[in-house]
């Protein structure tokens, strides 16, 4: 029924417009560099959404099912990217999101071995189009040893665009990666390992953070909360980034993006820290 998608395409995108007419302005104050601290409330921007997810079900959410959680929940912008599936499916299910909700969606391509091909020109080819303004990688899925890992990492930082790397909680690993590619940015997802309560392992990327200024932390994942207000105090609120790696179904999906954005919220930290780490941080990443 080509008129029911018509008109269904048309409805998703009317509804992603009129929200993100709302943000615009804003969008527009923060990417000029506007201070926001003039009353107006801070851009969101999640920085860490999966269209799939590497759950055992390999779930996958709608782009519009990501569009209404945000506009429940008042995120401006979502980081969007699939994993469990190819580079190359990876780059068309991202595409769309973000074809379907521009200005909302702003897809990273997954970056996967595969052998029968060399995905890194596929890598290359979405960061030409302009519209992929990162890379996705998760040590769940294929090693991040040298010979598989670090030309994804070179052209990254050739191409001025970060990594999002769940590195799995190998703090080794992740040091090794910081160190040969000082000109890379590597966001590391949930600040080294998802709900990780080992506060020593927290430390240690913390520290890996202290010593490399370009490694960034992802809050996402994270249940030691107070550990990303001791993150703020050494390092500084402009190297920690705000993501939900939602959608999650728990208690729904509204509740769960509303908490992690809570979360942030109620630290003890100043409101320009929450800013930054909210929405402001991610954007100057990607250059938006
Ligand atoms: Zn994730």
């Amino acid at each position: 029924m080509p008129d029911c998608i018509t008109r269904r395409r048309l409805l998703a995108t009317a509804v992603g417009q009129s929200a993100f007419a709302l943000f615009a302005v804003d969008i527009a104050r923060a990417s000029s560099g506007a201070e926001p601290s003039a009353g107006r409330p801070p851009i969101i921007v999640d920085s860490h959404v999966h269209l799939k997810h590497g759950d055992a079900a390999r779930t996958e959410y709608s782009a519009r099912a990501i569009v209404e959680v945000m506009d429940a929940v008042g995120i401006h912008r979502s980081v969007v990217f699939a994993m469990s599936t190819t580079t190359q499916r990876s780059i068309e299910m991202a595409r769309q999101a973000a074809e379907e909700f521009p200005g909302r969606l702003i897809p990273y391509v997954y970056a996967l071995p595969h052998y029968e091909r060399p995905v890194i020109r596929e890598i290359e080819a979405a960061l030409d189009t302009g519209l992929f303004r990162g890379i996705k990688i998760h040590a769940g899925e294929c090693t991040l040893a040298e010979y598989v890992v670090d030309p994804v990492l070179k052209l990254a930082g050739r191409r001025g665009v970060p990594c999002l790397i769940d590195c799995l909680g190998n703090v080794g690993v992740a040091r090794r990666m910081a160190e040969s590619f000082p000109d890379t940015r590597l966001i590391v997802a949930h600040m080294g390992r998802y709900l990780a309560r080992d506060e020593k392992l927290v430390d240690q990327f913390i520290e890996l953070a202290e010593r490399h200024p370009n490694v960034f932390l992802d809050t996402s994942g994270v249940v030691l909360v107070r550990k990303i207000t001791e993150a703020v105090s050494r390092l500084g609120s402009g190297r920690l980034i705000w993501g939900t790696d939602g959608p999650h179904p728990q208690p729904d999906l509204v509740a769960f993006a509303r908490a992690e954005l809570e979360k942030i919220r109620s630290l003890p930290i100043t409101d320009e820290d929450k800013a930054r780490i909210l929405g402001r941080n991610i954007l100057e990443l990607l250059k938006l």
